[in-house]
């Protein structure tokens, strides 16, 4: 009951490798048997399996440019053939900063941080004074906060 088994571990490699837009699940549909044991035996010859995400052949400046012109990061994808999710790791990685998705509600800039606050009453102010303040340490401070 070995019938699966007589696919040669490395020729799915090379063949996996040779085409760099191909997937796993694309090369179990060619072979008529599942992406298990496509997986399989991939791992098997060693392969390096590239993950959905992982698309190597989208440049983010080619990203950045559409989205810089006005386009969504939807249409950015659909432009590229890609995911909206892999136009948002494009975006990142070349820097450029993401639009709000509302026009009254704004991201704080400040990275690593994901607050969105309303751009109206000085909130966004208020959360960076309180959040992001530049403390630099006041002088002589021996019963210091904290
Ligand atoms: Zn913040």
């Amino acid at each position: 009951m070995a019938a699966k088994l007589d696919l040669d571990a490395q020729a799915l490699r090379v063949e996996y490798e040779a085409a760099t837009t191909i997937t796993v699940n694309e090369i179990a549909r060619k072979h008529g048997c599942s992406t298990f044991v496509i997986g399989r035996l991939l791992h098997k010859a060693g392969t390096v399996i590239r993950h959905a995400h992982g698309r190597t052949d989208i440049k983010p400046g080619a990203a950045a440019a559409l989205y810089l012109n006005g386009y969504t990061k939807k249409a950015v994808a659909r432009a590229l053939g890609c995911a909206p999710t892999t136009v948002t790791r494009l975006l990142k990685e070349a820097g450029v900063a993401e639009r709000p998705r509302s026009l009254t509600r704004g991201k704080c800039p400040h990275p690593g941080c994901r607050r969105y606050l309303s751009a109206k009453g000085g909130a966004l102010k208020n959360h960076e004074r309180v959040k992001h303040a530049d403390r630099t340490p006041a002088i002589g401070t021996e019963n210091s906060e904290g």
